[in-house]
C-alpha cells in the first residue's frame, strides 16, 4: 500500500473498491486515494479512448453561460484582469473570462482540446503546455483557474506547487473538484459513478482539500457555498 500522495504520511485506512481499483483514506490530511496509481503509460492509454467519446461540442454556450457566472463572481474585489485556466479543454471559460473583461488565456496538456479551442474561440490565447513549464516562465495571474483538473492528477504536489506560483501578488486561484463528503454522497459514494477510477484518482471533502492546500504552501483557504457536490476553493 502506499504513501499519501500529498503529506506522504503512511498508507492509509481502506476506503474502498471500484472496476478493480484500490482506494484509501490518509488519516493525516484525509484524502482518499487511488492506490496504487496507475503509471502515466496506463493513463496515456486511458485517456486515448476517453478522449474518442467525449462530448464538449454539446451545450458549449450553456458552459460559457456558466462559467461566465462564476468568473464574474471571481472578479469582484480584484483589482488585475490577468486570467488563466488551467486545464481549460476546449475553453469555454477562458471565452468567459474574455467575455467578462480579462485578458484571459488557457493551457491544457492536450493537444487535440487546444487546437479545438483556438478554433471555437479564436479571441482567446490558448498553449499546449503544462503548469509546470508555465510556472517556471515566470509568468503571474490575477485568477488561476483550475476547474475539475486535481481528482485526474496522479502528482498532485507538483502541480499544487506550479499553481501557486501563478498566482500574483493580489491574485487567487480558483480550484473546483468534485465533493467527497457532500451530504448527498456521503450516503453512498459509489452510486452516480461519483467512484471512477482511473478517471478521478483522487477525492477530497472540504477538510482534506484545505489539509493538502495548506500543506503546500498556501496560507488563506476559503469556500464558495455550492449546492452540488462540488467543492469550489478560493486560495492564495
Ligand atoms: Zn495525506
Amino acid at each position: 500500500m502506499s504513501d499519501c500522495p500529498s503529506c506522504a504520511s503512511g498508507p492509509g485506512l481502506p476506503f474502498g473498491h471500484k472496476d478493480g481499483f484500490s482506494l484509501l483514506t490518509c488519516e493525516t490530511c484525509e484524502l482518499t486515494y487511488v492506490d496504487p496509481m496507475p503509471t502515466t503509460a496506463e493513463l496515456a492509454e486511458f485517456y486515448r479512448e476517453y478522449y474518442k467519446t467525449r462530448q464538449y461540442r454539446g451545450k458549449l454556450d450553456a458552459k460559457v453561460r456558466r462559467a461566465r457566472r462564476r468568473i464574474r463572481r471571481l472578479k469582484r474585489g480584484l483589482t488585475g484582469s490577468r486570467f488563466i485556466d488551467v486545464g481549460c479543454n476546449v475553453g469555454f471559460a477562458v471565452e468567459a473570462a474574455r467575455q467578462s473583461g480579462f485578458q484571459a488565456k488557457g493551457i491544457d496538456i492536450d493537444e487535440v482540446a487546444i487546437d479545438e479551442a483556438r478554433t471555437l474561440f479564436p479571441g482567446c490565447r490558448f498553449e499546449h503546455t503544462s503548469v509546470e513549464t508555465l510556472a517556471s516562465s515566470g509568468q503571474r495571474y490575477d485568477v488561476v483557474y483550475c476547474s475539475e483538473v486535481i481528482e485526474h492528477l496522479p502528482n498532485l504536489a507538483i502541480f499544487l506547487e506550479a499553481i501557486r506560483r501563478l498566482i500574483s501578488d493580489d491574485g487567487l486561484a480558483f480550484i473546483t473538484t468534485p465533493d467527497l463528503g457532500h451530504r448527498s454522497i456521503r450516503r453512498d459514494p459509489y452510486a452516480d459513478d461519483f467512484i471512477r477510477p482511473p478517471e478521478h484518482l483522487l477525492y477530497f471533502t472540504r477538510r482534506s482539500i484545505e489539509r493538502v492546500m495548506r500543506g503546500h504552501g498556501f496560507t488563506r483557504v476559503r469556500f464558495q457555498h455550492s449546492f452540488k457536490p462540488t467543492l469550489k476553493v478560493l486560495a492564495r
